[in-house]
């Protein structure tokens, strides 16, 4: 079981907000995941535990983005209390035997406790200064750093250039001032 993968599932739900507006755009949120079965099995109950998930995961990424190591271990320890692993040997769709991290009542508690798995993971092996928030203001979108020397800054390569090209006009524009005087 590859649990650092497992935190891109907390990412995505960071990111897209706009699919917890109903359960379809969760159903979206699933097959993006790579976890799509069984989604018909989602209801409402599901909806508000994601939307409350979105909420801690957004102040996790915070205080990591802020530096502060003891908030994000904190806020993680509160989540992993909240949503313990009880882990389970599936087999579904067709799929060959498998673990499960838990088998809850509610069919997005994998989801959940996959996502705040994967984060404690991150921090635990990799460092709590891998989670980041894009600083191509004004984004803010969540990533994971797992460059071998930890060098992310932005969510994506769109959100780099238009950083890149943000500075370049920045310093173009001190260097005529200066020219001027
Ligand atoms: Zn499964
Ligand atoms: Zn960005």
């Amino acid at each position: 079981m590859d649990l650092i993968s497992y935190a891109e599932l907390a990412v995505l739900l960071v990111n897209r907000p706009d699919r917890l507006t109903g359960l379809e755009g969760v159903r979206t949120l699933l097959e993006e995941s790579g976890r799509p079965p069984q989604a018909d099995r989602l209801a409402p109950g599901d909806l508000d535990a994601l939307r409350g998930l979105r909420t801690e995961l957004v102040t996790v990424f915070e205080a990591a983005a802020a530096g502060d190591e003891r908030e994000v271990v904190d806020r993680l320890n509160a989540l992993l209390r909240r949503h313990p692993v009880h882990p389970q040997i599936a087999a579904h769709d067709g799929e060959p035997w498998h673990l499960h991290l838990t088998e809850g009542g509610r069919f997005c508690d994998q989801y959940i406790v996959g996502a705040v798995m994967g984060l404690a993971t991150i921090v635990t092996d990799l460092g709590a200064d891998r989670l980041g928030l894009c600083r191509a203001a004004p984004c803010r979108r969540a990533y994971l750093d797992t460059s071998s020397n930890r060098s992310r800054r932005y969510c994506s390569e769109r959100c780099a250039s238009r950083a890149n090209v943000a500075a370049y006009r920045a310093r173009k524009k001190v260097g005529q001032d200066s020219g001027g005087l």
